[in-house]
């Protein structure tokens, strides 16, 4: 591209309209110009574009950090406005098109494998106890045998035992205590909670079988 050389009077004029606040107190005839020479002005810039694309690189880039943590609020708090709308969107997306969408969930796994594998492990390390109890519910399912408990007897169980696992007296968080079936599931043990005892990962290794 050739530079063309302005002279003070055209360079003043120049500052003039390329300040903020110009811009903001002419932002109806800027706008008016806009759409008076729209197509002259589109191709103006679809021709910037193709000779200085490192310039509108670092354009976009300079765009991105000033507002990535306002969209990122506005795209968080727009989502939970219309939550339902957006389920109830994509749920009919993938129920017009199962494979297109098994295909696109396929895709963005590949894409983004390494930060699905940190979060999802980042939320199991959180949730420890929630996924430890869904963990025992799945076993027992298998296993055909009966009963269930939730999160919120499982913590209050923990809190009977006073965080401590009772066979090697060591507590929390100095150890992690496991979900045991005092009758394994093995044995014909239920998974109500009347047969749940915490241990420490240790003491449930070395008891395998037994029934203690
Ligand atoms: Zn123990």
């Amino acid at each position: 591209m050739n530079k063309r050389k302005y002279n003070d009077e055209e360079r003043k004029i120049r500052k003039k309209i390329s300040s903020k606040k110009y811009r903001d107190n002419n932002k109806d005839k800027r706008h008016q110009y806009y759409l008076d020479n729209k197509d002259e002005v589109n191709k103006k810039r679809r021709e910037d574009h193709l000779n200085n694309p490192e310039k509108y690189k670092r354009e976009n880039k300079r765009r991105y950090k000033r507002y990535k943590y306002r969209s990122s609020i506005y795209s968080k708090k727009n989502y939970l406005k219309h939550k339902e709308e957006f389920l109830e969107r994509s749920k009919l997306q993938r129920l017009k098109n199962p494979k297109e969408y098994t295909k696109y969930l396929k895709e963005y796994y590949i894409n983004h494998k390494d930060s699905i594998k940190n979060k999802s492990s980042k939320w199991k390390k959180e949730n420890r106890d929630k996924v430890n109890v869904q963990c025992q519910k799945r076993r027992s399912l298998k296993r055909g045998a009966e009963g269930s408990f939730t999160l919120e007897e499982w913590e209050n169980l923990k809190k009977e035992f006073n965080l401590t696992c009772p066979i090697c007296f060591k507590s929390e968080p100095e150890i992690m205590l496991t979900i045991d079936h005092i009758i394994p599931l093995s044995k014909g043990g239920s998974n109500y909670i009347t047969n749940i005892q915490p241990l420490c990962r240790s003491c449930n290794c070395s008891k395998r079988d037994r029934i203690n």
